[in-house]
């Protein structure tokens, strides 16, 4: 018995062998380290090139203008070789890698503009790019790897964005479905860390007594000259800037607050890449769309990406003083 569970392990790690190049083995079945290339070793990152990481589970298309999109969740690539995770959230964002691709383009295309562009390949059963890393890889090398890529991307974004500018916009792009009860908001939440409770106080009370450095807009209500309320829920919030283009948006002036409905107030990415944790002035959002009317077919995500590049646009203008068009 014993010799065939030891014939086992070292066929696994034949096979572990093939697929990955093993530097050393302290013994032939306790440890395994596995070599990958330096982070930054496909790097210096050009424009108009396009970086895939190890496996091609990660790509990164380098921009010159202060946005980056990222899309953690809406990868579809299951290799063998990553085991399945087995705690967590698991559920695809559908189309969300398609309508990020879309905005890019279409950002480009019309505008000249072109942002930073962070996709996660892997389908969320193999890694969750919104979570601490524990969470997200779950133990495994290749999938540790795929993200750690995917946020040191993120990271020479925002390092090439303030050599560029003094301002910048982290957009981390999801899709959330029906409530539990069947229930289907179509509106497009909108997430600035702050909690549905936070977000019911009035517009006073969230002036004059929230701590905005909890935000993940902090960078972006210092530089802007309106009221932090105005920003969340106002004239020219994203929320507004939305719903005046067709798409129902919280917060914004129609829907204040959740009302204590249920609402995605932003995750591990919005956190790490705003301005809540650093203090700095790359200002995060989180976008989680409905899927009817803006995630099902290429036709929505083209009108989406109009609408979207819009409010960038004014969004840029009025708050950062930035004029995205050249
Ligand atoms: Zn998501």
């Amino acid at each position: 018995m014993n010799y065939i569970k030891h014939l086992f392990i070292i066929i696994i790690l034949i096979s572990a062998c093939e697929k990955k190049s093993v530097e050393e083995e302290s013994s032939q079945e306790e440890i395994i380290l596995v070599s990958f290339p330096e982070l930054g070793s496909d790097g210096p990152y050009e424009l108009n090139k396009v970086y895939n990481g190890v496996g091609n589970y990660t790509t990164y298309y380098p921009g010159n203008s202060p946005i980056i999109l990222s899309a953690p969740h809406g990868g579809d690539l299951t290799p063998d070789d990553i085991p399945n995770r087995t705690w967590g959230t698991t559920v695809t964002d559908t189309n969300t890698k398609q309508l990020t691709l879309a905005i890019m383009n279409f950002l480009d295309s019309n505008y000249n503009i072109k942002p930073h562009v962070i996709i996660n390949n892997l389908k969320r059963t193999k890694l969750d790019a919104n979570r601490d890393k524990a969470e997200a890889a779950q133990g495994d090398i290749s999938a540790e790897r795929a993200y750690d890529e995917y946020h040191y991307y993120i990271s020479k974004a925002k390092e090439k964005i303030l050599t560029q500018y003094n301002d910048g916009l982290f957009l981390d792009i999801h899709g959330h479905g029906q409530n539990p009860d069947g229930f289907y908001d179509l509106r497009t939440w909108l997430g600035y860390l702050l909690s549905s409770s936070e977000l019911d106080q009035s517009d006073e009370e969230l002036d004059t007594e929230f701590d905005i450095s909890e935000s993940s807009i902090y960078g972006l209500v210092n530089k802007s000259p309106e009221k932090f309320s105005e920003i969340l829920r106002g004239t020219n919030s994203f929320g507004n800037l939305l719903e005046e283009r067709g798409y129902q948006s919280l917060p914004s002036i129609v829907s204040p607050s959740p009302e204590g409905m249920r609402y995605f107030s932003g995750g591990y990415n919005t956190y790490v890449h705003g301005s809540a944790e650093t203090g700095g002035s790359i200002s995060s959002i989180q976008l989680e769309m409905p899927a009817p009317s803006i995630r099902q077919n290429a036709t929505q995500w083209n009108d989406f990406s109009h609408a979207l590049s819009e409010v960038l646009i004014i969004y840029f203008k009025v708050h950062l003083n930035i004029d995205l068009i050249n």
